[in-house]
């Protein structure tokens, strides 16, 4: 039997308020169950959301983990080791790493039973890490799939402009389009203090130019945009928009005719307005990705796409974003494990919110 503790909500609320801390056992895996320990699970900003109860698909709630009440666990992707399994599981030995097939599953938990059906399995874990194998699955995703399949793809020499340039799928977007011969311009938040340091870290990981929200606006950028794309001869086709707001307006104003603003996130939580002028005489395309969708579409399309990112993490050609891990284990209080998901989705952070078992 395996003594594990899982954070969960019953009703759906502000993490703070509605997160605590529950144990139960686990009985030795039969037939097609086996039993997974967890490695390491993201705190991602859609898990909030879908905690708050403003996120399109909702937390899995059951009675099964020995509750009174129906009790969702909270988080959506992360890695575990299968610890055993039962006579007639295929495909999967002890040890093999394994990240989750779909949302819902439910990864901030020590422990988990389940079938191989919810479960991708890792074939070659040799030089990566937990973090890594962890966090592979949303943001390298949706930065990937967004720089592919809008517009019909960019090419080579070609441009891409995004706000949000530190988020998580924001540096991934850099690592790739840097990997794939795409040029980019990364707009951030103007910050108080470590804004020289930010820029140089971005232009680490490939970034061609990196620009405030303030700068952006100004006429002197869009003279330096007219410069750097040699006159407009270089296209901009494609923007990716994790913030919302009149930004994504200055934004479309920089595309190339015909050009797409993808948008995967609303950090700021505000509107799109989109710019009738431009709809018109400049076709610019405005639209939506959302990465549960397409890995429940094209699961082996999805399976290719993670072997893809991992290959280049072993090879040290796609980094990992900066963590803020937090240390879970049997003594873990859950104050400490709710501070860290409440705290998630606040702004100028040094690093993703990750468990670490
Ligand atoms: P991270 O936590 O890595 O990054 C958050 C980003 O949002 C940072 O760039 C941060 O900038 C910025 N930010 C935070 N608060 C605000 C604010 N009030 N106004 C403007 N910007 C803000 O997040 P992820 O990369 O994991 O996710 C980013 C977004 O993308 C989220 O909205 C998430 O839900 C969404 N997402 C969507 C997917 C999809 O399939 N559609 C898949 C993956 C993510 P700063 O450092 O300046 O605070």
């Amino acid at each position: 039997y395996e003594q594990a503790k899982v954070l969960g909500l019953s009703t759906l609320g502000e993490p703070k308020d509605v997160l605590r801390l529950h144990g139960h056992s686990i009985s030795p895996p039969h037939n097609d169950l086996l039993t997974l320990r967890f490695l390491a699970s993201p705190i991602n900003p859609a898990d909030i959301n879908q905690i708050q109860g403003v996120y399109p698909t909702k937390p899995t709630f059951t009675t099964s983990l020995g509750t009174a009440e129906p009790l969702a666990v909270g988080g959506n992707e992360g890695v575990a080791e299968v610890i055993s399994k039962g006579n007639g599981v295929k495909g999967v030995e002890k040890g093999d790493w394994v990240i989750m097939r779909r949302q819902g599953f439910g990864t901030w938990r020590t422990h988990a039973q389940t079938t191989v059906d919810n479960l991708v399995v890792i074939k070659d874990k040799e030089g990566l890490k937990p973090e890594q194998v962890g966090t592979v699955s949303v943001n390298p995703m949706t930065a990937y799939r967004m720089l592919k399949d809008f517009g019909g793809g960019l090419k080579e020499g070609e441009w891409f402009i995004q706000n949000g340039g530190n988020s998580g799928v924001g540096r991934a977007a850099i690592q790739l389009a840097r990997l794939w011969g795409y040029k980019s311009i990364n707009i951030v938040r103007k910050r108080e203090s470590g804004m020289e340091e930010l820029r140089s870290e971005l232009k680490g990981l490939g970034a061609d130019v990196v620009v405030t929200d303030e700068e952006v606006e100004s006429k002197d950028f869009r003279d330096q945009v007219k410069e750097i794309t040699n006159g407009g001869r270089e296209p901009i086709r494609l923007g990716l928009n994790c913030v919302g707001g009149p930004i994504v307006n200055t934004m479309a104003k920089l595309l190339s005719p015909g050009g797409h603003i993808v948008t995967y996130g609303a950090m700021s939580k505000k509107p799109v307005s989109l710019p009738t002028g431009l709809l018109i005489f400049k076709d610019i395309h405005f639209d939506g990705f959302w990465v549960s969708k397409w890995s429940d579409r094209f699961p082996e399309q999805k399976e290719a796409c993670v072997k893809e990112v991992l290959d280049l993490t072993r090879q040290g050609r796609f980094k990992d974003v900066p963590m803020d891990p937090v240390t879970w284990n049997y003594d873990t209080k859950q104050e400490e494990l709710v501070t860290a998901v409440q705290g998630a989705l606040e702004g100028f952070r040094s690093g993703k919110g990750i468990f670490v078992f």
